[in-house]
């Protein structure tokens, strides 16, 4: 069970004693189910709103079993998708809109820490992209190049020269990269497990062990009872496959970690991130890196297959073969790493949508609420969530509530096999992608029209 395996599970000082299940038939105002950030944001900022509102969480295995407890603690300001994505479909003001409320949800997710007294190891070190050969900086190139001309200088998203990153990481055939300030390294769990603690502080209840079958209006149907409410949020992230009548709305994709034993302060000498900036490459099949707080090295990747049915295992989140792939990537990027000890390794599954663009709603004619799609960039995205739901609930009009993810729809994933054959596909031209880039050092054609094939 890689819930347990993760280095967050052994190092967030908690005993994960389960909360009881659903009683039975109740009646609450809002029914939430999934009790990762989305679902306990959203309640957090409801009861900040309208503290008598009667809140109930149903989460089938315990707060922060999903990717909210697993992931590679990057509190970005990503958004899938990105600005010029968004210009695309919703215009430059929108772009520039939700660059601004990222920026703030990673403020944020640190400003509620501090006021609720939780320890998450929160550093807001930024993050430096690392260009490793001359398709990846022209990537880094074209990439600033776009943020600059749809949001101007809003972003401070900064080409490096090879000195300059190489002064963030000291990493191998740097020939520069990418810095944005806008991101801050936390321990994912501790987040999460705080959260639905101070949650229950304040009377809201949390079922855990509750497994919902069936989200509708007025209901969500558990294997404990049915909680009847006006409203309802579903918030199930890389589950939301298993409800009834939602097989195709979203794919679960899975991303793998490891992590390292504390290294010493020499090996930290060799490598930098001094400010615990999360560091990536700018390859295509993405990979992400965080200094904990403990001076180990948390380092995660994508590159596990899409399991046909969007089926999610316990077994998937084990890949011996990815996770020696990320060790080997890892020794490559920082050789000083070679002879540390790998002391966990762990994955899980995050969502994506057909048009990889995440969302949140409201039907108010039908109570029924969502959120989610992040393309794994949730970590501050659902914070972004949880606010803006909490505004839509209970019918306030704000910045927030005007942003162009609101009631976004995509179109559904296409019938198994295609949808299977399509993203695994996918999966092998990305990485065959990079490796002639690395090559090479010429940028893969096959990788941008990917790209665009699928709509990013
Ligand atoms: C390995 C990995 C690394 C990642 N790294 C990053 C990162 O560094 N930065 C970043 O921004 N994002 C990252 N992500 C993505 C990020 O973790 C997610 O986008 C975010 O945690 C989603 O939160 P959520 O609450 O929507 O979903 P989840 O945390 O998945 O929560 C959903 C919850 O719903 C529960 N549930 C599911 N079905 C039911 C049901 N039928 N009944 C009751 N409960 C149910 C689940 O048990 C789960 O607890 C990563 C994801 C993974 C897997």
């Amino acid at each position: 069970m890689s819930f347990e395996d993760s280095l967050w599970r052994s190092t967030a000082g908690d005993s994960f004693t389960p909360r009881p299940s659903l009683p039975g038939d109740i009646d609450v105002d809002v029914a939430i189910v999934g009790a990762g950030y989305t679902g306990l944001w959203t309640a957090y900022y409801l009861h900040g709103i309208d503290p008598s509102l009667r809140i109930a969480i149903v989460e089938r295995e315990i707060a922060g079993f999903g990717a909210s407890g697993r992931n590679g603690g990057w509190c970005s300001s990503l958004f899938p998708p990105a600005s010029s994505g968004i210009a695309r479909r919703h215009g430059a003001e929108a772009a520039l809109a939700v660059r601004r409320a990222m920026h703030d949800a990673v403020v944020e997710v640190g400003r509620v820490a501090d006021v609720e007294g939780l320890d998450i190891h929160y550093a807001r070190g930024g993050t430096i992209s690392l260009a490793r050969n001359q398709a990846q900086l022209a990537r880094a190139r074209e990439r600033v190049e776009d943020e600059r001309r749809v949001t101007g200088d809003v972003e401070g998203l900064e080409l490096l020269s090879k000195e300059q990153a190489e002064g963030h990481a000291r990493a191998t055939r740097v020939v520069g990269g990418e810095y944005t300030p806008h991101c801050a390294a936390l321990h994912p769990l501790r987040l999460v497990r705080g959260l639905a603690e101070r949650l229950e502080l304040r009377g809201i209840s949390l079922f855990e062990r509750t497994t919902a079958s069936e989200i509708k209006p007025g209901a969500v149907v558990t294997d404990h009872g049915t909680v009847r409410a006006e409203i309802v949020v579903r918030a199930t992230e890389g589950y939301t496959p298993s409800l009834r009548g939602q097989r195709r709305r979203l794919i679960p994709l899975y991303s793998l970690m490891i992590a390292t034993e504390p290294l010493s302060a020499e090996a930290w000498d060799q490598i930098g991130l001094h400010r615990r900036e999360t560091f990536a490459d700018l390859r295509h099949m993405r990979i992400y890196g965080q200094r904990t707080d403990d001076d180990r090295i948390a380092f995660g990747g994508r590159g596990a297959p899409y399991h046909f049915g969007s089926r999610v295992r316990p077994e998937f989140d084990r890949n011996d073969r990815v996770h020696e792939m990320l060790r080997e990537i890892l020794v490559d990027l920082f050789p000083p790493v070679a002879g540390a000890a790998v002391t966990h390794r762990w994955g899980g599954a995050l969502a994506v949508p057909r048009d990889w663009h995440a969302s949140v709603g409201f039907d108010r004619a039908r109570g029924m609420a969502w959120g989610g799609g992040y393309v794994g960039d949730g970590v501050a995205t659902a914070n972004l969530a949880g606010r803006t739901l909490a505004e839509l609930i209970t019918g306030q009009v704000s910045e927030l509530t005007r942003l162009p993810w609101v009631g976004h729809r995509s179109r559904h994933w296409e019938p198994e096999p295609l949808r299977w054959l399509g993203v695994n596909a996918g999966r092998l031209l990305l990485s065959r992608a990079d490796r002639a880039e690395a090559r090479s050092g010429r940028p893969a054609r096959s990788a941008k029209a990917f790209a665009r094939f699928i709509g990013y």
